[in-house]
């Protein structure tokens, strides 16, 4: 998501007035204005338990009994309890680091008799800031902006977790010395709105999948924390150039997305071209209905050559790379069970013949559920398959038979209709009867409104589209 809006330049304001108060009297009052927050706020329950952590007191305290004024002694076990965080080889726990640093920040300001005050942001405001502490979000209207950047902080950071959790773009990590005041400014955020989602997914013990078009999207994935890729959609190598790209380069971009993933499972789906997708290379013969036509692995078994390619480039890439995560094989558009058999026969003769591969290749072979056929036939398919991958996206067109293009026919291309949620209920159901995983990878896994019925239906994995 983007947004963009006149940059305001955000500065910490503090006014004194309040009385200064000696070290334990100045916790006291922190842990009842954290414990106040929190009934609003839960990411400020984390700060009542610094605050309440009896590690915090000892440290200042023993400052204090060696010499040094109460500032003093505040500042050094910060400095002690931040260094023991930073060595932390954990990104959630060293980010922890910025809330031990704003307890501290607060006893101190109580200690010196100073309170936050609020600061007046124009709505429709890109907030530009060096830093922003949890308390710094307490002084801020957040519905008065459109997006903000911050110079530091992490993408875990508490601020970062608010602002998506109210649909604010944010950025972390970016130069703001050039921004000035009034600049017009833009944020792209792609993870606003996929916190929720995140969040039910990881309670429920499920899976969280990206989707993915590029090795660049795989990378951004696994930063952003995806468990791994439910969908890397193998179009853009084929659709944005003159002729067929050879077995090599193909082997070159899967192998770079296999090490992309760092070990987590990478789902390849099969060239899913036909239908709105021509090949330019290619030119078939005219059709009436393209997505009734050759599309999908009708397509590729059509045209072996480039299906046998694809399998080889990519079984070269995953035998290279033996030592990494699961990667699995999708397929596009099944309708017959005699589809999954052919990829499966190829795959297996293709394994045995690649000469530089000792043993077998670990390569899991799955379907796409996104047609009507696939859904009614979905117990004998399961058995034929390592997982299923419900794709929405199509299987509402066509359960619907509404172009999922159309917007005439808008208002019955509904993912969440009826007819649509049986459909689904069908495809969990054999998969689980047959105990192979299934997923979702349409659209309709990232639309929050879905999540908890995905989820109660019985998916274990979401896949979802982070841009
Ligand atoms: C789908 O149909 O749900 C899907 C994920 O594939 P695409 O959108 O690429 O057709
Ligand atoms: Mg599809």
């Amino acid at each position: 998501m983007k947004a963009s809006g006149p940059a305001f330049l955000f500065v910490r304001r503090t006014s004194s007035g309040a009385a200064p108060l000696p070290f334990a009297e100045a916790l006291e009052q922190v842990r009842r204005d954290l414990a106040r927050y929190a009934e609003k706020d839960t990411l400020f329950a984390t700060h009542l338990e610094i605050a309440d952590d009896p590690l915090l007191r000892e440290t200042v305290e023993k400052y204090i009994s060696d010499g040094l004024t109460e500032q003093k002694a505040i500042e050094a076990a910060c400095a002690q309890i931040c260094q023991t965080f930073t060595e932390i080889d954990d990104e959630y726990l060293r980010a922890r680091v910025d809330d031990v640093r704003d307890v501290f920040n607060r006893i101190s300001r109580a200690v010196a008799g100073e309170t936050t005050a609020n600061v007046d942001v124009p709505r429709g405001s890109i907030l530009v800031a060096e830093e922003l502490l949890p308390s710094d979000t307490v002084s801020l209207d957040f519905d008065h902006l459109a997006g903000i950047i911050c110079h530091r902080g992490s993408t875990t950071s508490h601020v970062c977790i608010l602002a998506r959790s109210k649909g604010i773009p944010i950025a972390v990590g970016l130069p703001i010395n050039a921004i000035r005041p009034g600049d017009i400014v833009e944020v792209e955020d792609p993870l606003v709105g996929t916190l929720p989602i995140a969040e039910k997914v990881r309670k429920a013990g499920r899976k969280l999948f990206a989707n993915a078009g590029s090795v660049q999207d795989i990378r951004n994935a696994m930063k952003a924390g995806a468990d791994g890729i439910g969908l890397f959609r193998t179009e853009f190598l084929f659709l944005s150039r003159p002729d067929m790209p050879s077995e090599e380069e193909q082997e070159a971009i899967y192998r770079n997305a296999i090490e992309a993933c760092n070990g987590k499972p990478l789902t390849i789906r099969l060239l899913d071209a036909g239908g709105d997708k021509a090949l330019p290379w290619h030119s078939p013969e005219q059709e009436d209905n393209p997505f009734l036509g050759v599309r999908g692995i009708r397509l590729l078994l059509a045209n072996p050559e480039i299906l046998r390619a694809q399998i080889r480039a990519i079984l070269r890439a995953a035998a290279d790379t033996k030592m990494t995560g699961e990667t699995r094989i999708m397929i596009p558009m099944v309708t017959r069970i005699d589809e999954v058999r052919t990829v499966r026969d190829m795959v297996s003769s293709e394994s045995d013949l690649l000469e530089d591969v000792n043993g077998s290749i670990p390569v899991e072979i799955g379907a796409m559920i996104e047609t009507p056929a696939a859904v009614l036939n979905a117990v004998e398919l399961a058995a034929a398959c390592d997982f299923f991958s419900a794709g929405t996206n199509d299987l509402t067109q066509y359960v619907m038979a509404a172009d999922r293009g159309n917007a005439a026919v808008s208002y019955l291309y509904d993912a969440l209709s009826p007819a649509m949620k049986k459909a689904l209920e069908m495809t969990v159901d054999a998969a689980r009867s047959a105990g192979i995983p299934v997923g979702i990878c349409g659209e309709l896994a990232s639309d929050p409104r879905a999540t908890e019925l995905l989820l109660g239906l019985g998916f274990d994995s979401l896949s979802i589209s982070l841009s």
